[in-house]
């Protein structure tokens, strides 16, 4: 390839790569960024966990179950749960078996079962039966990963820790193009980055909830949605 050709492509190439790193700090804009979050705040105000509980462990529990599955189904399940087993103690007593019978629909209920007695195991033998509030003492802990961890610490002890990536915020914080990573816990840490401290708790459910009643995975209600000037996604339908 004679010289000159050669060098016109790298050129090329550089001020591609120039020009989408530019773009992508323009979706990352603070300007944006406030836009976004106003937009939930007057939508979502008072956006809260959906999962029903009463205190940290039944929450985490019910966190557990929501792996894979709705939180109407897990909302269902919990409640006579609940009152059969009201304390982490009464899960170590429990046969696997019967925990499995109890949680049977809500799905991959022999790793769920497995996970909620190996935890409150733990809880009841390594923290006097109260569940631990940093991210540190949470992760060791069976069917514990961030999203779960910062669910706990956010909702029922209001610390935040992190941004809960679940699906709707993976999904929907791509089609807004504030990420490209494609692991959760990535685009946890570009949240961190993009969004204050004091707004990752409320952030999360508000964006939790934008993808359960607007921004859905299919056929999203684009006509309806606050964010909609905002969003040049492939996947918006308006
Ligand atoms: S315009 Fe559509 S795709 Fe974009 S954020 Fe709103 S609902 Fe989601």
């Amino acid at each position: 390839m004679p010289k000159k050709n050669k060098s016109s492509k790298v050129a090329r190439a550089a001020a591609n790569i120039k020009s989408r790193s530019q773009t992508q700090k323009s979706y990352t804009a603070p300007a944006r960024l406030q836009k976004i979050f106003a937009a939930l705040d007057l939508r979502f105000p008072r956006a809260e966990c959906a999962l029903r509980h009463e205190n940290a462990f039944q929450l985490l529990v019910a966190t557990i179950l929501s792996a894979q599955c709705t939180d109407e189904r897990v909302n269902k399940v919990t409640p006579e749960l609940f009152r059969k087993y009201p304390s982490p103690k009464d899960f170590v007593a429990l046969a696997q078996e019967e925990l499995e019978q109890e949680i049977h629909s809500t799905g991959f209920f022999r790793n769920k079962a497995k996970s909620i007695i190996g935890a409150a195991t733990r809880i009841v033998q390594e923290f006097g039966g109260e569940v631990p509030r940093t991210m540190e003492q949470l992760l060791p802990l069976p069917g514990v990963a961030r999203k779960t961890a910062n669910v706990v610490l956010g909702t029922a002890f209001g610390i935040a820790s992190g941004v809960v990536v679940d699906t709707h915020v993976f999904r929907i914080t791509h089609r807004l193009k504030l990420t490209k990573q494609t692991t959760p816990e990535k685009v946890e840490q570009d949240l961190m980055k993009l969004v204050p401290q004091d707004r990752w708790v409320s952030f999360s459910h508000q964006v939790i909830w934008f993808g359960r009643k607007i921004c859905f995975a299919r056929n999203p209600l684009c006509a309806e949605c606050p964010l909609a000037t905002l969003c040049d996604s492939p996947d918006k339908t308006v």
